[in-house]
């Protein structure tokens, strides 16, 4: 409930001039989930970059003025950022925009590279200036760097994955091409489609391409080039078959919207299997099933549609709590959670109440829902967490902190149940997550330690501030 998602990419190519920004507006409106730190759009209109990023989620930095001021195009990217790399400032905005020998280029990446440190350090060695603190500049500089004596965009990008390790989907566009990349595991995910009239649009997920009218081609398979041009498309596949898949099993628990589907499998029906899982595995008597808003809610259908007990709405979530929410300080006596979600007394007052969630972090929110289910007269409360307990940081995009911060390091269940205050309490076991995408190649390193790439050196999130300020000390 408290893991940040990573960021949403977007990407469209017209064959005549037309809105792609307003296409790309709707596309970040469809993606505002996977991030709501920054977002941007750049525009290509005959060559000719013009672009409007900023702080805030989409309904704010765009602005009908500022949307119409952007002109028509045949292409665009946008990108919407929650920073699992670099700081929250305008500088980490993206699309990154950048000029070099051969033209110009537009970025948007999602994921977060292992050896993002390493490569810029060796640039960095080379003489290279970074003007941000995202690791998103670095694949930027080195696909430029390859450009140099590549024949063409694609094939710059084709060489810098030769270099690049660990998570990425990457959306960027030169004067004549959109491309799209995703990494060789296939971390993140990204798809494309086609409208009726011929656009072709890119996006992390494809309820994105819905929400602008296209229709899903497929997904972008891992290691897969896309390339988009007046002569349509063309498909690279030099790095594929070389690294076994691993999409992040979070992105069906939690990350991704319900409607989407990825690489063939429906996020919904994936949770609605993780509930029927939980409730296999932990049964309990009880007489309401209650999801967490909003990813529990279809775990939570499948616990209820697997045992017979019924489903009940028993938290509802406040939509308007945004970026700028300021939580109450400790002195106020006021408690955030409160503000944020409340329990409805009609559905659990005198009942024996099961409440699913996505996962457990720290443990303070689950305690203080718990607490809140109480209050409102549960008579009991019994929790069960569609995925299994947090055990190892991700390296790969999201915020999965360090093991120190992860309640399930330090306790065991029954321990846990206890301190969130349950009556009982059971996760997802590790060895059923394959079952929530059939068989399929995924990443669960979170849950097992079992890490796809080596482990990065340095994995805090303000790493190259911190390198920054370490060097002029
Ligand atoms: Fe996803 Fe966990 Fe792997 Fe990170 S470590 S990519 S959150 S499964």
């Amino acid at each position: 409930m408290s893991i940040h998602e990573e960021c949403g990419v977007f990407g469209v190519m017209a064959a005549e001039p037309c809105d792609v920004a307003g296409i790309s507006y709707y596309g970040l409106y469809a993606l505002q989930h996977r991030g709501q730190e920054s977002c941007g759009i750049v525009v290509n209109d005959d060559g000719v970059f013009a672009s409007h990023k900023d702080l805030g989620l989409v309904g704010e930095v765009f602005s009908a003025e500022i949307l119409s001021s952007l002109p028509k195009g045949t292409m665009a990217v946008a990108h919407a950022r929650y920073g699992t790399t670099g700081g929250t400032n305008r500088n980490n905005c993206q699309p990154l925009e950048v000029n070099h020998q051969k033209g110009r280029m537009a970025l948007a990446h999602n994921g977060n590279l292992s050896n993002a440190a390493e490569l810029r350090n060796e640039l960095e060695l080379s003489g290279a200036i970074f003007h941000t603190t995202s690791d998103t500049e670095t694949i930027a500089y080195i696909i430029t760097k390859e450009r140099l004596t590549a024949p063409s965009i694609e094939e710059a990008v084709s060489r810098a994955m030769n270099v690049l390790d660990g998570a990425y989907s990457l959306v960027l566009m030169s004067p004549q091409k959109l491309v799209c990349a995703r990494d060789p595991y296939g971390f993140r995910p990204l798809c494309y489609g086609k409208t009726a009239n011929g656009i072709y649009v890119v996006a992390s997920e494809s309820c994105a391409l819905k929400a602008v009218g296209a229709e899903v081609v497929r997904d972008v398979e891992p290691g897969e080039i896309l390339v988009f041009s007046k002569e349509g498309v063309v498909s690279r596949k030099e790095h594929c078959g070389r690294r076994e898949k691993r999409l992040c099993i979070f992105e069906y628990i939690y990350f991704a919207r319900p409607d989407s589907v990825i690489d063939g499998v429906s996020v919904h029906a994936s949770r609605v299997k993780a509930g029927e899982i939980l409730f296999k595995t932990h049964p309990v008597r009880a007489d309401v099933v209650i999801g967490a808003p909003d990813s529990g809610l279809d775990a939570a259908l499948g616990f209820s549609q697997e045992s017979g007990i019924p489903y009940g709405i028993g938290l509802i979530k406040n939509k308007y709590i945004g970026r700028t929410f300021i939580a109450p300080g400790q002195g106020a006596r006021l408690d955030g959670v409160k503000i944020k979600l409340a329990a409805v007394e009609e559905s659990v007052r005198g009942k024996r109440v099961v409440l699913v969630d996505d996962s457990i972090v720290r443990g303070n929110t689950m305690g203080r829902v718990v607490k809140l289910l109480r209050d409102a007269g549960a008579k009991e409360v019994h929790v069960r967490i569609s995925s299994p307990p947090f055990l190892y940081p991700c390296y790969y995009g999201t915020d999965i902190d360090s093991q120190e911060h992860l309640i399930a390091c330090k306790h065991s269940i029954p321990e846990i149940a206890r301190i969130i205050g349950a009556d009982s309490l059971g996760y997802l076991p590790v060895e059923s997550l394959s079952a929530l995408i059939g068989n399929r190649g995924f990443c669960r390193a979170c849950f097992s330690g079992d890490y796809p790439t080596k482990i990065p050196s340095d994995t805090r999130k303000d790493r190259f501030e911190q390198r920054l300020s370490e060097k002029e000390k």
